[in-house]
């Protein structure tokens, strides 16, 4: 199957990879709307939500709060927001939570350093 996200399981495409286990994996975002802004994806290929087991959701919710409690000290973001996308407005049809540091200001940052500030 051509998925890119299944790729970067398989470590096929390169990632800057936060947090894996048996059931998911945590990654940044390569065109992230703000510094930190990462993507958990459950490790088994799966549409959307409507398709994605119930406890694998359960993981992700639960993974989101680390990771967002994870990126948002590291990078001293004061807020974040979560997004999942479904149908038209999901680009990569391989289910993946949006996890989004949210700043007060327009923050620039290179990934390198961001993924650097996030695991030192
Ligand atoms: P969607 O619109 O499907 O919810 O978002 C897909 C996200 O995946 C986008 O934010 C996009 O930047 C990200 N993305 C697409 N291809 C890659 C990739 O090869 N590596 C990483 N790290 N992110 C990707
Ligand atoms: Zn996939």
């Amino acid at each position: 199957m051509d998925c890119v996200f299944c790729k970067i399981i398989k470590g096929e495409i390169p990632s800057y990879k936060l947090y894996e286990d048996d059931l998911i994996m945590a990654f940044l975002d390569i065109n992230p709307y703000a510094p930190g802004h990462t993507l958990i994806i459950p490790k088994e290929h799966t549409l959307d939500i409507n398709t994605i087991p119930e406890e694998t959701l359960n993981h992700i919710m639960k993974m989101a709060k680390d990771m967002a409690k994870l990126v948002t000290s590291k990078l001293d973001a004061p807020g974040f927001t979560l997004i999942q996308n479904n149908g038209f407005v999901q680009e990569v049809k391989h289910f993946h939570l949006h996890v989004i540091p949210k700043y007060r200001k327009n923050l620039e940052m290179d990934i390198k350093d961001v993924y650097k500030k996030i695991t030192h």
